[in-house]
């Protein structure tokens, strides 16, 4: 698993989370562990490897 950083749209602050690294893409909910209100996580992989992820309200 790696770990990717970003900020949380509910509460602003930093949070981490772990994903697989076989996933190319995924659209999921995922509760912020910081203020627990859901979250959906847009994950996605290009073809070199970088990580794209995007959090939605
Ligand atoms: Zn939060």
């Amino acid at each position: 698993m790696e770990e990717h950083f970003f900020d949380c749209p509910k509460c602003w602050e930093t949070i981490s989370m772990l994903f697989d690294p076989s996933l190319k893409n995924s659209q999921y909910f995922e509760d912020c562990e910081v203020c627990c209100q859901p979250l959906e996580i847009i994950y996605q992989r290009d073809a070199e490897g970088s990580v794209f992820i995007e959090v939605l309200q």
